[in-house]
C-alpha cells in the first residue's frame, strides 16, 4: 500500500467492503484444491466440488437453513432477479389459466435491482403495489395487510435499506404473509411468498431461517467482507421458481454457469467471521455512528439526520446538509482523502444520481440533492471520524463561501 492510499478514510462500506485479510488468506490456501471444474469426473474436479459444497453447507448452517436451500449466484442483483422473475415465470401460466392477475407488494425505496424487475413485470401485466415510507424512512406495515389480496403472488421488502439504514421487521411481514396464505383463499395455493433482500443487514442483524418465516432471501458476499462475484439466494424447500439463466444446469438447474469454489469458500468464511464479530461490532459501530451524528449536528446545527434513529443499521450515517451540492461535496471529500457517497452507488451509472429514496421520503428533491451517506465498517476508527469531520468542514466552507 503506498503512502497516499494509507491516509485515505474509507467510509463507503455499504457500497462495498474490503475483503477481510483472514478471508483472503483462507482463499489462497484453498486455491490448490480448486484447479478443476467442479463438474468434472476427475480428482481435481471432485476436490473443487468438495470445497464448493462445504461452502454451501457452512453458509446454510450459519443461516439456519439446509444446504439444498442455497443457490449460488453472481451477487445481490442476480439473486433479486432470480427470486422475483423466477417466481413469476414458475407461476404465470397458473394465473393465466385461472384468469387471474399476479400481484406483488413492495416498497418504493427498494434497491433498483428489485424496482427495475418490478417495472419490467408491470409491462407484462403484473400489478404492483408500492408502499411509500413514512417521514422517518420506516415502512407502515399496516398497509401490507390492507394491500394483500387473493391474487398476491409475492411480497418483496428489503431487510435493511442501503441508503438510510432503516431495518424492517421481516418477522412481522412474514407473519402478515402467512396470515394471508391461510385466510384469504388464495387464487394459487401456496401464495403469497415473501422475499427479502438482506444484502445490507446480515452483518448486523441475526437471521435464523428456521424462525423468520421468509421464503426467499438475498445475500451478497462483497457486503460482508467476502470476495466480489458471488452471492446467494436462499429458497425455502417447497418454493418453486424457474431459472432465468440457461446452460449447463448447475445449481439444480436453477442457475447455470461455472461454479466458483474459491469465491464460494471466501463468501462462507466471511459469513462465519461476520457472525462471530456481530455483537461486538454492533456495539462499537453504534457508538461511533452516534458520535458522528452528535458531532455533525454540533458543527452544522441545521443538518438533519435522514432515516429513523431506532431500528437503524449501526454503520449508517446519512445526513441532509441544507444548501450544499452533495455530489460536489463527495468529490471534494474524495480529493481530501475521504470516500463516501451521495446516493446509492448504483445510481452513479444513471443520469440522475440523486437519491430516489430520499426523494420518496421528503416528497421533493432538495434534501435528496444535499445529503451525504457515510457508511462505517470493521476498520473504521474514532480518529478517522474526527479527521473526516474536519475535512468535511473544510469542504463545506469552500462550497458555502463560493
Ligand atoms: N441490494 C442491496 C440492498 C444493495 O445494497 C445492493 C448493492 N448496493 C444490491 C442489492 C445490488 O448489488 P450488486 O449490484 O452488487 O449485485
Amino acid at each position: 500500500m503506498n503512502k497516499r492510499a494509507k491516509k485515505r478514510i474509507y467510509l463507503d462500506y455499504t457500497s462495498s467492503t474490503p475483503v477481510d485479510p483472514k478471508v483472503s488468506l483462507s482463499m489462497k490456501k484453498i486455491e490448490k484444491l480448486c484447479i478443476g471444474n467442479p463438474n468434472a469426473l476427475h480428482e481435481e474436479g471432485r476436490n473443487a466440488k468438495k470445497v464448493y459444497e462445504n461452502a454451501r453447507k457452512s453458509l446454510a448452517n450459519n443461516l439456519g437453513a439446509k444446504s439444498d436451500e442455497i443457490i449460488f449466484t453472481s451477487g445481490a442483483t442476480e439473486s433479486n432477479n432470480l427470486a422475483i422473475l423466477g417466481l413469476y415465470e414458475s407461476l404465470k401460466d397458473e394465473y393465466k389459466k385461472k384468469g387471474k392477475t399476479p400481484h406483488i407488494i413492495s416498497s418504493s425505496i427498494e434497491h433498483k435491482s428489485v424496482l427495475e424487475v418490478l417495472k419490467h413485470l408491470e409491462s407484462k401485466g403484473v400489478k404492483v403495489t408500492y408502499i411509500d415510507p413514512e417521514k422517518d424512512g420506516t415502512l407502515p406495515y399496516k398497509i401490507i395487510r390492507k394491500s394483500l389480496t387473493s391474487e398476491t403472488m409475492l411480497v418483496t421488502i428489503m431487510h435493511a435499506n442501503n441508503e438510510i439504514g432503516t431495518i424492517n421487521d421481516i418477522e412481522e411481514i412474514a407473519r402478515e404473509v402467512r396470515h394471508a396464505r391461510r385466510k384469504l383463499g388464495m387464487a394459487i395455493p401456496g401464495t403469497p411468498y415473501f422475499h427479502t433482500d438482506a444484502a445490507q443487514s446480515v452483518t448486523y442483524v441475526p437471521i435464523d431461517m428456521e424462525k423468520v418465516g421468509v421464503d426467499l432471501l438475498t445475500l451478497h458476499s462483497p457486503k460482508i467482507y467476502g470476495p466480489a462475484g458471488i452471492g446467494l439466494l436462499y429458497k425455502r424447500r417447497g418454493v418453486n421458481i424457474s431459472p432465468i439463466i440457461f446452460g449447463g444446469g448447475q445449481e439444480e438447474g436453477l442457475r447455470s454457469g461455472r461454479e466458483l469454489p474459491i469465491l464460494a469458500h471466501g463468501f462462507a468464511e466471511s459469513f462465519t467471521i461476520a457472525k462471530k464479530e456481530m455483537n461486538k461490532e454492533v456495539v462499537r459501530l453504534t457508538k461511533l455512528r452516534d458520535y458522528f451524528f452528535k458531532e455533525i449536528t454540533k458543527m452544522i446545527p441545521n443538518a438533519k439526520i435522514n432515516g429513523a434513529l431506532i431500528s437503524r443499521l449501526p454503520n449508517n450515517v446519512n445526513v441532509c446538509i441544507p444548501d450544499i451540492d452533495a455530489e460536489f461535496a463527495v468529490i471534494g471529500l474524495d480529493e481530501n482523502g475521504v470516500a463516501c457517497s451521495s446516493a446509492s452507488t448504483c445510481m452513479n451509472t444513471s443520469e440522475e444520481s440523486y437519491s430516489y429514496v430520499l426523494e420518496r421520503i421528503y416528497g421533493d428533491r432538495s434534501c435528496a440533492a444535499s445529503s451525504l451517506r457515510f457508511s462505517l465498517g470493521r476498520y473504521t476508527t474514532k480518529s478517522e471520524i474526527d479527521d473526516c469531520l474536519k475535512i468535511l468542514k473544510k469542504v463545506l466552507l469552500l462550497q458555502w463561501n463560493k
